[in-house]
């Protein structure tokens, strides 16, 4: 290690559990951050002052004005110049700690990319707002041995567990199927900022045990943690599942393009998302979008007004998405208010 990089980092060094050699493993780390939203952007930010030394930042929304109480990263010129969160996230970092070599992917994540954007990570960190992009992330993690850190943070309430392969849980052991009704979302429950910090530094603390060279110290349980009602309860992840498909039989069907939850161009300016196993409640989905914005809504479907953008939804979860012809955009409409 350099002079400058032993002062730099002399506080973490200091710290037994990191030390001289786990910060050296750190400064030749990788980590993969999914989604740049609130989690991601902060994930970001604590890695880089941590000295990783690659971060791939991937994300496929545009900053905007109602991001900037939660998504640390971001400023008021970042939403004024609407910058992809990804770049605008790189430009922070190289401010923040200039030695760091970003990545930034203007994406979705989906099954063609995963191997592109994922396959050389030594942590990768959910940042995610979908259950789609989560099992993604699970089936490559599992298949390829890295170890991935789940999280999500809604209202007040935050969850975190890590997947070390081959020694805890993965998400099938625990959730075999994503949840198939719509689920609550920032923007339609809202959520408090220091919400989205907590869970991330959970997860910043579990990658910097794996990046500095310590994945035994990562301990298998899940967190859950309310910042308004409750406080922060940690119990034993389940023992991984003899049967999971995923982690024992190493059945992979979220690496399939097939098995995306598919968008495609129907006409001009409009996107379908053609999800099919994903009954929908119209009438509560209408309350909980009603406050939001125009809903007009009959037995059949359901029209949302989210300017620039309208939404129809049907009762099976397929959804046509108007104004955008591109396909993550919609899927990231889509994922906004549906979860
Ligand atoms: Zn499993």
């Amino acid at each position: 290690m350099n002079p400058a990089d032993r002062d730099r980092y002399s506080r973490q060094i200091l710290f037994p559990g990191i030390g001289e050699r786990g910060q050296q493993a750190i400064l030749r780390s990788h980590a993969v951050i999914v989604g740049c939203g609130a989690l991601g952007s902060f994930h970001a930010a604590a890695l880089a002052r941590a000295g990783v030394g690659r971060l791939t930042l991937i994300d496929r929304d545009y900053v905007e004005p109602s991001n900037l109480h939660r998504q640390w990263l971001y400023e008021e010129c970042d939403a004024a110049e609407s910058l992809p969160k990804a770049a605008a996230a790189a430009r922070r970092i190289a401010r923040i700690n200039s030695s760091v070599e970003v990545r930034a992917a203007v994406a979705d994540l989906t099954p063609a990319n995963a191997a592109d954007l994922l396959s050389h990570a030594d942590a990768i960190l959910d940042g995610t707002d979908n259950f789609d992009t989560r099992y993604l992330i699970n089936d490559f993690a599992v298949s390829r041995g890295i170890p991935w850190i789940y999280g999500g943070a809604v209202a007040a309430y935050g969850l975190t567990m890590p997947v070390i392969p081959g020694r805890t849980a993965c998400l099938r052991c625990v959730y075999p199927e994503p949840p198939s009704a719509a689920q609550p979302t920032c923007e339609t429950a809202g959520v408090l900022n220091v919400i989205v910090s907590a869970v991330a530094s959970l997860q910043v603390a579990d990658a910097l045990k794996i990046l500095s060279g310590q994945p035994e110290a990562v301990a298998a349980r899940i967190t859950t943690l309310d910042l308004w009602d409750g406080g922060i309860r940690q119990i034993s992840a389940p023992a991984r599942d003899p049967d999971c498909p995923c982690c024992a039989r190493r059945e992979f069907p979220h690496l399939e393009e097939s098995a995306r939850q598919a968008a495609s161009l129907c006409g001009r300016n409009a996107v379908q998302v053609h999800e099919r196993a994903r009954p929908i409640d119209l009438a509560a989905l209408r309350e909980r979008l009603e406050p939001l914005g125009e809903v007009r809504a009959n037995e059949y479907a359901l029209r949302f007004s989210a300017p620039p953008y309208e939404m129809t939804i049907f009762p099976d979860g397929r959804a046509i998405v108007k104004g955008t012809s591109d396909p993550a955009v919609a899927r990231s409409v889509y994922a906004k208010y549906l979860g």
